[in-house]
């Protein structure tokens, strides 16, 4: 049986926080703000949503790979972000593509590349949908009679693989449990997995240069790509399989990380491991998080690369019931195929002990690692029922180098909070973890909450951002490190990437996209 994914908040229809869970939410939010009970509004179901009507028919060549059905439609509205949830709250779905196109090979998508350019119409690939920048949201180009939805997902089979070279030939709407299904009897495993794993594909990773968790020494999706097909408005290019070339810039950077903009990631070559046969793993106590986070620093620096190690800052520890909240948490783990961890695991744990950590001893699945990780895995459900009760509750995430991380924390923290006060009138709550670190610098991971007013959400929401996002920037950090650019993080990337560099992207767009039909407003152009 075909599962339908929600296009209303995250995951499958019929999945959702238990009861508890949202108790335990709520429970939360009551004392954070002060208040007995939240007003909540309704989410429209389908019939209740009004879709405008399709502006264009698709040719009779390619009826049999497109929809203008409502469910379709309305699931290719929006991604994830907080905004796209409260337009969905609010049943406004006044932006809806006209059609949703599902091609399954690379000719199929050079059609509806020739249809969306005789019209023309804005061309959104669409890969899970699960972006949080407002990287799929159909907005038309100019002069664009109407905007498509590229959905890649009957684009989803591992054609080849390369035991020899330990890669494989992966097509680009290939969901993450399939991509791992498919690896796993070969032994084999990409073993990139972004918290949004379930419901992104491998096509839309490259697109936004994802980056996974248990990813330590290779986090983005760049370090596994060895080559890609892209199909473009110019015609379709395939870089050249190698592990590494220094022949000039490398081809296939242009696409990693292009977000929509150049064309449709068809394919691409990926280095694959062997599936861990061995894990090690432990939880470490600090007094505060800069001791955690001098902790981190020493580790990385001193050559350990656990495969997993992240540090929660109290508040962060208390929100997940990982803890009481009254100290910072490192979770701290290791994998490998052949020999033992646990002499790395050992020597983690010394250099943790001389900042002052404590590993903690629990019983097994008791410890705090295990209840974060499950409150990590269960955390995307929360918004859904968050948004319609006015809660502000959204993350944003950047990478410094280690000399300013101090400083720019102590910004980002008192603009956010600033900027919640502002916005809504009361105090509200920003948290910290790092969830992925280099021996350079860290990519520390924010968490805001406030409580809004229904019909002011998404301009108090905006307003809190700006104020995050202006710290970021002034601080010296990235507008992302690892949630894409899209259209909201834009006027920051803007600031953030050279000016030539600019020009030069958006002249590369040019090339491959005259008639700038690709992801309007993502990157480049107006
Ligand atoms: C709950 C949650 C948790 C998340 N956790 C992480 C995380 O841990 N790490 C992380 O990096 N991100 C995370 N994200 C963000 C998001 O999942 C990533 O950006 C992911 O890579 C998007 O993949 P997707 O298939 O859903 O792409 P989509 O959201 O469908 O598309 C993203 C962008 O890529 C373009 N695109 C998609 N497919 C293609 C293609 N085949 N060719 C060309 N362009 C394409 C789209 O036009 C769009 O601009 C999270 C999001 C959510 C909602």
């Amino acid at each position: 049986m075909t599962r339908l994914r929600k296009f209303y908040g995250w995951g499958f229809e019929g999945e959702g926080m238990t009861a508890a869970e949202e108790e335990a939410w709520l429970g939360n939010f009551r004392r954070l703000f002060a208040v007995d009970r939240f007003e909540e509004r309704r989410v429209p179901s389908l019939p209740d949503i009004s879709l405008p009507v399709p502006r264009v028919t698709p040719p009779a060549l390619l009826e049999a790979i497109c929809s203008v059905g409502p469910y379709e439609r309305a699931l290719h509205s929006f991604g994830k972000s907080y905004p796209d949830t409260v337009h969905g709250l609010q049943g406004n779905y006044a932006a809806a593509p006209d059609v949703v196109t599902y091609p399954r090979t690379g000719s199929e998508v050079a059609e509806v590349i020739d249809w969306a350019g005789s019209l023309p119409l804005s061309v959104i690939p669409f890969g899970g949908g699960s972006s949080v920048v407002g990287g799929v949201d159909p907005a038309p180009g100019r002069g664009a009679k109407g905007s498509i939805s590229l959905d890649l997902s009957r684009m989803n089979r591992v054609l080849e693989v390369d035991q020899t070279s330990r890669a494989a030939r992966i097509e680009g709407g290939i969901f993450g449990p399939a991509l791992e299904a498919d690896l796993r009897p070969h032994g084999l495993t990409l073993r990139h997995f972004p918290q949004s794993f379930e419901h992104s594909t491998l096509g839309g990773w490259i697109a936004t240069r994802s980056g996974g968790h248990y990813a330590t020494s290779r986090t983005h999706i760049d370090d596994f790509v060895e080559s890609l097909r892209v199909v473009t408005p110019r015609g379709a290019l395939e870089t050249r399989r190698l592990p590494a070339s220094g022949a000039g810039p490398n081809p296939a950077s242009l696409f990693i990380g292009s977000e929509g903009t150049l064309g449709v990631i068809t394919e691409a070559w990926m280095r694959l491991t062997p599936r861990p046969r061995r894990r090690s793993s432990a939880a470490v106590w600090f007094a505060d998080f800069f001791q955690a986070a001098a902790a981190l620093r020493t580790l990385l620096q001193a050559g350990l690369q656990p495969a997993n190690c992240r540090i929660l800052d109290p508040e962060e520890v208390r929100n997940t019931a990982s803890g009481d909240g009254s100290s910072a948490l490192m979770v701290l783990g290791f994998e490998g195929w052949d020999r033992p961890l646990d002499d790395l695991l050992s020597r983690a744990l010394a250099l943790a002990a001389d900042h002052g950590g404590r590993a903690e001893h629990a019983e097994p699945g008791q410890g705090a690692a295990e209840k974060w990780r499950t409150a990590f895995i269960r955390m995307p459900y929360a918004r859904e029922r968050m948004v319609p009760r006015a809660i502000i509750s959204d993350t944003f995430e950047t990478a410094i180098t280690w000399e300013r991380f101090g400083s720019l924390h102590a910004a980002v923290t008192r603009a956010t909070l600033g900027a919640i006060r502002e916005a809504t009138g009361r105090p509200g709550q920003i948290t910290c973890r790092i969830t992925h670190v280099y021996p350079d610098g860290p990519a520390p991971y924010f968490s805001f909450h406030a409580l809004g007013r229904h019909g002011a959400l998404i301009e108090q929401w905006q307003a809190i951002k700006n104020a995050a996002s202006d710290a970021l920037i002034a601080a010296g950090g990235t507008i992302t490190h690892h949630h894409a650019v899209g259209r909201d993080h834009r006027p920051w990337y803007d600031k953030e990437r050279p000016d030539l560099f600019g020009a030069a992207f958006a002249a590369a767009k040019s090339a491959l996209d005259p008639g700038l039909l690709f992801n309007p407003g993502v990157l480049t152009g107006p």
